[in-house]
């Protein structure tokens, strides 16, 4: 069973993909997490070179298509080496960020359109669809407030920005908002947002329920 999770920066994915590893793993479940740029060698590489606000004085900008192009790259990979071997073997894959990242950030917010995005999906995943992705999608304030206070704490420890998206202007991340709102509408089946802005724990409680009733447990 394939499960993503998606939403803006700040939205609560990370803790919240933890969060139900553990109770699944609890549960006597076999799970796989990974994350999205990155979880292979090669995927961390190319994580480096989007991310890190300091390829961009080495690397100059990257345009639009070379980066939907290396999000795939990585995603390619990440299915030949994680995913596709870990569905086989009946574990449950738990993914931070996947497709629907591709379409809303470089579809929506670098304006690339969501039919280049698919028709890429199409060819670099071979249409590898999760079979629920639970969409994390709070206020757009309150993501880019979170969002942007773990940047500053990460460049005031560390010297660079956490990762370049986060200075990017509120259009921007409208656009991405908006983005996973048309998939939302457009797959309901199987994207399940979550709209609430209520405690951690509350809210992993409340994915607990709709991944168990999945499951059928
Ligand atoms: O929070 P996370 O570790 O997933 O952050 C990865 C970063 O990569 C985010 O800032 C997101 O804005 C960016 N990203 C992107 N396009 C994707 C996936 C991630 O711009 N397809
Ligand atoms: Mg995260």
């Amino acid at each position: 069973y394939f499960i993503t999770f998606e939403g803006l920066d700040g939205s609560g994915k990370t803790t919240q993909l933890r969060l139900l590893a553990a109770s699944l793993t609890a549960a006597g479940r076999n799970v796989v997490t990974l994350r999205q740029p990155g979880g292979t060698a090669l995927g961390d590489r190319i994580r480096g070179i989007l991310l890190d606000s300091r390829s961009e004085a080495s690397l100059g900008p990257i345009a639009p298509a070379t980066e939907m192009a290396l999000m795939f790259a990585d995603r390619a990979q990440a299915i030949a080496e994680i995913i596709e071997p870990a569905l086989a073997s009946g574990s449950i894959v738990l993914c931070d960020r996947y497709t629907d990242s591709s379409e809303a950030y470089q579809g929506g917010g670098r304006q690339l359109g969501s039919e280049r995005i698919l028709a890429m999906h199409a060819a670099a995943c071979g249409n590898l669809q999760p079979d629920l992705t639970l969409l994390l999608l709070p206020s757009l304030e309150g993501s880019l407030r979170r969002a942007r206070r773990r940047n500053q704490r990460h460049t005031r420890q560390q010297g660079t920005d956490e990762n370049r998206f986060e200075r990017e202007s509120d259009e921007f991340y409208r656009r991405i908002y908006d983005k996973y709102e048309e998939i939302a509408a457009r797959e309901p089946r199987r994207v399940h947002p979550i709209r609430d802005e209520a405690p951690i724990e509350e809210i992993h409680t409340h994915i607990l329920e709709i991944v168990s009733t999945r499951l059928g447990a």
